[in-house]
């Protein structure tokens, strides 16, 4: 196997430790993470770490950032900077792009032309929305009075991320909380602290002032903890799963901080009998196995009609037999790589384990891959019942569920039944049909003949146990805004 060559500035950014960013400076943490490569297992780099000491001086400098020339200026310069960071994000989108295949262990391709560009594209929507930020003129009843409202930033706001899109779940939270003004304090996940650090340059050198945005990583319970029970931030925009969502609201409830949460998800996809199978098969195959099933809206409980049933497990199966799995940066270009770490990988296999005793059958995969890497077979498990915990736990690996069903009302009323809500959808060529499922299916999303589609100017999030509030289109202003009613008298 040969490894794709890494470009000079990852290695000058991998060879040393990297620090926190704060205020526009560089500052040592109070630890030092790991950061490892999960094709190979081996430490490929270390990163500072921030505990409660780093995460009060990233916050007192976000709160002081406000006050500064941030805070001064215009709209439409806020936005011209906003569109500076998306095209240097563009232009070293290769270096996203590996700084993400080797901490995350997705293919360079997709880390490039996926995950860097399409946070570009997010940066460049939300460069246009500083001066349309309107307020209203109120028609109120009592004479000699006028009343209008301002919609103002929220302040300091603390984001944490997941690592399964390490620049892209940033960018969904960082492009609408600078649109409306608000100065941060990032928190990337531990696993995949590169690319927010090499972010945190960028910003600077696209002309953002020092303290607007500060990037501490750190451990969930140690730089994520302090971040959300900070008395000095005055929003929490959070993705992860739905256990540290709860951690989050409570912590939170100290300055009863805002919160906006995009948390797990165990989607539901049917393939109904008049679907057409040439596209639903691919479409459902991925909707699962894109970016490893590591995605909360993984089409993770396939419902397929029982007169195609094993028609499409046939389908299914031969995809998952011609799938390449294997490093992020092989030159060969893969379509999957490992799953996140050894922790995860053992427990993608334990459900695989856990659905076989259960009943289950696979067939394909169904273990590791190789015993390098944490690598997971492309794995499909047939003959699950709806009680079975493969079919209503997050399981965030390579495993796709499947299930019979015979009739539309059942389907409708087993998709639904899930704690979370995040992501569903259906495969039909009856337009009744179609209509009934995008009214009635419980979830933030629902794709009809597609899976996976999102946009930075469509709302996204979830309903249920899958978290509060919509990231992206206007919906995202809405989460990093507060309004204000002002009344004079005349
Ligand atoms: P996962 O279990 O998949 O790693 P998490 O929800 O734990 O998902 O992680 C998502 C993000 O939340 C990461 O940045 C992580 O460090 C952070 N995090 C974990 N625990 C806490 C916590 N108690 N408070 C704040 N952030 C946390």
């Amino acid at each position: 196997m040969s490894l794709i060559s890494r470009l000079p500035e990852v290695e000058e950014f991998l060879s040393r430790v990297q620090p926190l960013r704060i205020d526009g400076a560089e500052v040592a943490g109070s630890s030092e993470l790991d950061v490892v490569d999960p094709s190979s297992g081996s430490v490929i780099s270390r990163v500072a770490g921030a505990g409660a000491a780093q995460v009060d001086m990233a916050v007192a400098a976000a709160r002081a950032a406000l006050s500064g020339p941030w805070g001064r200026l215009s709209p439409h310069d806020r936005g011209r900077l906003i569109w500076n960071l998306a095209e240097l994000i563009e232009a070293r989108k290769a270096i996203f792009g590996q700084l993400d295949a080797l901490d995350n262990g997705k293919p360079f391709a997709v880390a490039r032309d996926v995950d860097a560009v399409w946070s570009a594209r997010h940066f460049r929507y939300f460069a246009g929305w500083p001066d349309k930020i309107e307020g209203a003129t109120i028609p109120v009843s009592t004479p000699n009075r006028l009343n209008h409202t301002r919609i103002e930033p929220m302040g300091v706001c603390g984001l944490i991320t997941p690592w399964n899109y390490p620049t892209l779940m940033v960018a969904w939270k960082l492009a609408p909380a600078l649109a409306a003004g608000n100065t941060i304090v990032l928190k990337p996940a531990e696993q995949t602290p590169l690319s927010a650090l090499y972010l945190a340059d960028l910003a600077l050198e696209a002309g953002f002032p020092p303290g607007v945005l500060n990037v501490v990583p750190g451990l969930g319970g140690d730089a994520g903890a302090a971040l959300a029970a900070h008395p000095g931030v005055d929003k929490i925009g959070f993705t992860g799963s739905t256990a540290t969502g709860r951690q989050i609201v409570m912590a939170s409830a100290g300055n009863l901080k805002k919160v906006s949460l995009e948390l797990g998800g165990k989607a539901a996809n049917i393939i109904f009998a008049d679907a057409d199978l040439e596209r639903a098969v691919p479409g459902a195959f991925w909707a699962l196995f894109g970016n490893n099933g590591q995605s909360c809206t993984a089409g993770a409980r396939l419902f397929v009609h029982r007169s195609v049933h094993d028609q499409v497990l046939d389908g299914l199966r031969k995809l998952a037999e011609g799938l390449s799995v294997g490093p992020g940066m092989d030159l060969k270009g893969h379509d999957l790589g490992p799953v996140i770490s050894r922790v995860q990988m053992d427990k993608v296999l334990g459900y695989i384990a856990d659905g076989r005793t259960g009943g289950a059958q696979c067939i394909a995969g169904g273990g590791r891959l190789g015993d390098t890497g944490w690598f997971v077979q492309p794995t499909i498990l047939a003959g699950v019942s709806d009680d079975m915990r493969v079919a209503r736990e997050e399981i965030f690996g390579p495993v796709l569920c499947v299930l019979p069903f015979d009739d539309e009302d059942e389907v409708l009323a087993r998709a639904n039944d899930s704690e979370y809500g995040l992501a569903a959808g259906c495969w039909t060529r009856n337009a009744g049909c179609v209509a009934r499922m995008g009214a009635g299916l419980h979830a933030g999303t629902v794709w009809i003949n597609c899976w996976g589609d999102t946009d930075a100017a469509s709302p996204f999030g979830g309903m249920g146990q899958s978290g509060y509030g919509r990231e992206m289109g206007r919906d995202a202003l809405a989460l990093y805004t507060q309004t204000k009613s002002v009344w004079q008298g005349l």
